[in-house]
């Protein structure tokens, strides 16, 4: 018997919030994004951050006291997303907040050393291979700076997330090459979301059903030399088509469940990308996998997979 130890225990890991997924949903108030900062060290061209104007900031001591009551406000807010502008120009309030949580998940550009936080889950946006992500990003050079920050990042949990735009669609299969036994534990995939009025114009945005031949390639390298690193199940690819997406987004449940608060503490009306996004053409992975974990089919499924795996970790 190898009596392996899993990173997350089972009954608090993934019974109890399958339990509570299965019986009740995702409670409203049980996960925030934080704009923790105005400022970013980059100027992305696809960045819906600064679309909006961000004059000021909460102060250190002003993001504790807003945390604190929000935590009076949900009872069952458990979950972070710590966003910006670039979250980890100010560490410290993450770092004086994180332990208020359960879960925590900070979105970087990865071009910043990360701090060693154990408890982290850190996504760092690699949007392309390196000449598109340089491209994009605006920065020669930053492509091997955020490969290298990941390598030295033993021990911390770091997955790549892209956004899918139609500049750099062509490069998805190079960029899951290079990263390919890395440090990386994951990689995940969301599409360019337009403003309102914007699809059909913007050229950053790809149409939907352009979007549907690329959904196919990436579950193929799912299938495929990929299983590991794409993590997320084939289900929420599947429910991000031209077909199905309409069931999501009609009733977000990101915009239902999520408090997203802007650099003043203040709530957005929507989610985290602001009130001019796009959800009848949303891109974003979160409201359709929010959506796949509280489908009590796929609950029963996913349970019944995690006991199968650690039964055969430990007999076999
Ligand atoms: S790194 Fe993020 S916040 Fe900064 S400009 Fe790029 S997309 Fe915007
Ligand atoms: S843009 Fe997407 S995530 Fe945001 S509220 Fe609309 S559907 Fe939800």
């Amino acid at each position: 018997m190898k009596g392996k130890r899993f990173k997350t225990p089972f009954l608090k890991g993934h019974l109890l919030p399958n339990a509570l997924f299965f019986f009740a949903g995702l409670p409203k108030g049980s996960v925030v994004s934080i704009d923790v900062t105005k400022n970013c060290n980059l100027r992305c061209k696809h960045c819906y951050f600064f679309n909006s104007k961000h004059e000021t900031e909460l102060s250190p001591e002003g993001w504790s006291r807003r945390i604190d009551q929000l935590k009076k406000q949900y009872p069952f807010l458990y979950s972070v997303t710590w966003v910006g502008g670039e979250p980890l120009l100010r560490p410290r309030i993450i770092e004086e907040n994180m332990h208020k949580f359960i879960h925590n998940l900070v979105v970087t550009n990865g071009s910043i050393e990360f701090p060693m936080w154990e408890k982290m889950h850190f996504h760092v946006s690699i949007d392309g291979d390196e000449a598109a992500h340089d491209e994009i990003r605006g920065q020669k050079g930053l492509y091997a700076k955020i490969r290298k920050n990941i390598d030295n990042a033993k021990g911390l949990e770091v997955s790549g997330a892209m956004v899918i735009t139609n500049t750099n669609k062509n490069s998805i299969g190079k960029v899951l090459e290079d990263f390919h036994g890395s440090n990386l534990a994951g990689f995940m995939f969301d599409f360019y979301t337009p403003s309102m009025g914007a699809y059909g114009k913007d050229s950053l945005c790809i149409d939907v059903y352009e979007r549907d031949q690329i959904i196919d390639t990436i579950i193929g390298y799912k299938r495929g030399k990929y299983s590991k690193l794409i993590f997320l199940p084939e289900e929420v690819f599947e429910l991000m088509k031209s077909a199905n997406m309409n069931k999501v987004v009609k009733n977000c449940p990101l915009k239902r469940s999520a408090i997203a608060l802007d650099t003043n503490g203040l709530k957005k009306p929507k989610c985290v990308m602001g009130a001019d996004a796009d959800c009848s053409k949303c891109g974003c992975i979160v409201p359709y996998y929010l959506f796949l974990r509280q489908d009590k089919k796929y609950i029963i499924k996913s349970v019944g997979h995690e006991i199968k795996k650690r039964l055969r970790e430990a007999y076999v």
